[in-house]
């Protein structure tokens, strides 16, 4: 199947207010171009210069999403041009992404990521982190940063009931947050959650953006990196 075909079967699948971001990081602009050309803007990538190289040669109404662990001194190549940063990880990091975005006086999205698997690996506040860090309210201050909501990665793992778990988890956080903190904010209204092996038991929990890469573009080739 083509990726205008995998798009197209995959789009079918989501119920309306979920959004697609398709993670093109490891595939070549071609393919990028190729769901581009079948009507997909919104585009994920987790590497700086990676996605810095696309936007450069891509058509400028790509709307570009950072997925993956951003270092702070790496802020201020995407702050120009990113549409929404998934992977706000420490209240540093935000303080940077306000500062790199003040100096151009541009706002710039962003989401808060949980740690909701169990692998120690993955990146990301814990609940109780994440709770300090809003309540202390330091972020109010950031008038060059929007919090738009939430972001996790469940584990890898088969168990269904596990996953179904981390992103109930996610959801009742996303609730309790928004009750807490962001009831008049209308912006604070996105849980991105879901992967290509994992996107409908999020769906069910309430995810309103999906990154999806493998079911689109296939596997990713990382031997040419
Ligand atoms: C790579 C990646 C995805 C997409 O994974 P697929 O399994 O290819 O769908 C989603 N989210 C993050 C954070 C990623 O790094």
């Amino acid at each position: 199947m083509s990726i205008a075909d995998n798009l197209k079967q995959l789009l079918e699948e989501l119920p309306d207010p979920v959004r697609l971001v398709a993670v093109s990081k490891f595939h070549p602009e071609a393919s990028i171009l190729e769901a581009y050309h079948a009507g997909q803007r919104i585009f994920g990538e987790s590497k700086v210069q990676e996605m810095d190289a696309k936007h450069n040669h891509l058509p400028q109404d790509i709307e570009w999403h950072f997925i993956g662990h951003l270092q702070t001194n790496k802020v201020k190549y995407i702050v120009p041009y990113i549409a929404l940063i998934h992977g706000i990880d420490s209240f540093k990091l935000l303080e940077e992404v306000d500062r790199q975005a003040g100096k151009i006086n541009r706002t710039v999205d962003c989401l808060l990521q949980l740690h909701i698997a169990t692998e120690e690996t993955k990146f990301g506040f814990s609940f109780e982190e994440c709770r300090e860090m809003l309540a202390a309210g330091g972020w109010k201050q950031l008038s060059h940063v929007r919090l738009c909501g939430l972001m996790g990665m469940a584990s890898l793992t088969d168990n269904a009931e596990q996953i179904e778990r981390e992103f109930c988890s996610l959801h009742s956080f996303f609730a309790e947050a928004k009750q807490q903190w962001f009831a008049h904010s209308d912006a604070f209204s996105e849980l991105s959650m879901g992967m290509s092996h994992d996107y409908h038991p999020a769906i069910e929990a309430g995810s309103t953006l999906v990154r999806i890469g493998s079911k689109i573009f296939g596997e990713r080739d990382y031997s040419s990196h």
